[in-house]
């Protein structure tokens, strides 16, 4: 009997300020490196050039780390995955170009992934994989958050996107205010762990009666809280806050649940990385009778292992294959 030869698929991951590489072989990752760039704690915020020169610095010795990692040697990569969009054009072009160049070296095909194709696909990785479709998934991390109507193997279909600012962002420019540092999501986190009383600031849940996300008016009733109260209890104005963004994600989600049948619900992205969020997209999910879908933790945020598992399905023909053609910085939705 002929042996089935292992392929290797090397997944790079720089569409903001994130350096994520991981090597994925039969659907599992075998070597995971990443850096996140602290150098923007000083500004609160990416700055685009910064980003970029940051994962040019980074990039050699994680993909170095990644081959010690799964214990093989460089001919033995079987294709590439590089998120090529959308993000920022400067960091995404770094990661496109060095794989360009890895990939000519070598004579392997090149992949480019869509970042939130690769956000959506970190649930193969979870214990329960998702089996049966449509499921519906909330992408909520720092650069976007939307709703998808997801019927693998077809490519997913956005249903809206917020028409402001993404949860991610609400979360890190509070915690800005509350010079809580950056990124300011789990940090928002840990202190609404240690409240009292998570109602004590009392947040208007955003668009009760439309259908949509918007965070920047939350965020301005924030700004003006924060004004207003000399003395702020951070932990109960954290998990008002908290409550308020979550509330708004969980009711936007259960209005698509009413309006379609679906076999289950999925978070992923950043903010997916939140227990709290977890624990009442599950408490959703049951309520529904639906099955709960979220990646391993470490898997939330942007990672490498994120393209290499697009690009593997696209190696077995499992999906549509796109090849390399360039880099950008907005959502283009497939045909
Ligand atoms: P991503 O763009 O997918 O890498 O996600 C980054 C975003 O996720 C940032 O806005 C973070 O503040 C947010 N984030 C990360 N961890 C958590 C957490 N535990 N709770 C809430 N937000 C988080
Ligand atoms: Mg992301």
């Amino acid at each position: 009997m002929a042996t089935v030869k292992n392929t290797y698929i090397l997944g790079i991951e720089t569409s903001c300020d994130d350096t994520g590489l991981a090597i994925v072989s039969n659907g599992e990752i075998v070597a995971f490196e990443k850096s996140s760039q602290g150098i923007h704690q000083n500004t609160n915020g990416v700055v685009p050039q910064i980003a970029a020169q940051e994962h040019l610095r980074e990039i050699n010795s994680l993909f170095q780390s990644c081959l010690d990692g799964a214990g093989i040697e460089i001919e033995e990569i079987s294709a590439i995955g590089v998120t090529s969009g959308p993000g920022l054009i400067g960091s995404l072009a770094v990661g496109a170009s060095w794989a360009l160049g890895l990939s000519q070296n070598l004579n392997l095909p090149i992949y480019g992934i869509n970042h939130l194709e690769g956000h959506v696909f970190t649930l193969f990785f979870s214990d329960e994989k998702p089996k049966k479709f449509p499921v519906l998934v909330l992408l909520a991390s720092g650069g976007h958050t939307m709703l998808l109507d997801w019927s693998y193997p077809k490519a997913f279909k956005r249903i809206f996107n917020t028409r402001d600012d993404s949860a991610g962002e609400a979360l890190d420019k509070v915690a800005t205010m509350l010079n809580l540092g950056f990124p300011g999501g789990p940090e928002i986190e840990r202190h609404a762990e240690q409240a009292k009383d998570e109602l004590s600031y009392r947040f208007t849940v955003p668009m009760r009666n439309k259908t949509g996300f918007s965070f920047s008016g939350l965020k301005t009733e924030a700004r003006k809280k924060i004004r207003e109260h000399d003395e702020l209890n951070l932990a109960d104005f954290c998990a008002s806050f908290q409550k308020a963004a979550f509330d708004h994600l969980l009711d936007q989600s259960e209005k698509q649940l009413s309006l379609k049948q679906y076999h289950g619900i999925a978070i992923v992205g950043g903010v997916s990385a939140n227990q709290k969020l977890r624990k009442q997209f599950q408490s959703l999910a049951q309520d529904h009778s639906l099955c709960f879908f979220a990646p391993p933790l470490k898997l939330s945020t942007d990672n490498g292992a994120m393209p290499a598992i697009v690009a593997e399905k696209m190696l077995n023909g499992e999906i549509e294959t796109s090849f390399l053609t360039g880099v950008y910085s907005r959502f283009k939705s497939k045909k």
